[in-house]
């Protein structure tokens, strides 16, 4: 599989990592740019494989993501397994996973109630709140 960042994705890509102080490599960019065109989140391997062969080694990917995560550009999806998984983080739209235990597929789930619950942590004097919460169940699908 091969991919090739949308103009609007490579655009956006540059913008955020000289926003963020990051020298601008081809791995940097390509990757960030592969993130903002799909929504993951994606293994680190996976984003590997999705560069397409031989565009760079897997450590790199690693190192990458580690930076874009330092730099608030990605998030770490916790899916209760030992798998790292990143995703953007696109401030702009909050939102939590629902992932199929048989077949992992994740599906996007756009609404947030906890809004409530964060103002209460708030109410307790806590600033930069935030909160992830991923759910699992069997997807329709997987059901006999
Ligand atoms: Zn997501
Ligand atoms: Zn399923
Ligand atoms: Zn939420």
């Amino acid at each position: 599989m091969k991919t090739n960042p949308s103009p609007k994705a490579k655009d956006k890509s540059l913008e955020l990592l000289r926003g963020k102080g990051l020298n601008v490599t081809h791995p940097r960019r390509k990757i960030l740019a592969y993130l903002l065109d799909h929504h993951g989140p994606f293994s680190v391997e996976e984003i590997h494989q999705s560069m397409g062969e031989g565009f760079c080694d897997l450590a790199t990917v690693y190192r990458c993501l580690g930076q874009f995560e330092k730099k608030g550009l990605v998030e770490r999806r916790y899916f209760g397994d030992d798998i790292l998984r990143y995703e953007y983080l696109d401030h702009a739209h909050h939102h939590h996973h629902i992932i199929c235990t048989q077949c992992k597929a994740v599906t996007q789930l756009d609404d947030c109630d906890i809004a409530k619950l964060e103002s209460m942590v708030k109410d307790r004097g806590y600033r930069d709140v935030s909160h992830t919460l991923e759910f699992f169940g069997v997807c329709a699908k997987c059901q006999p």
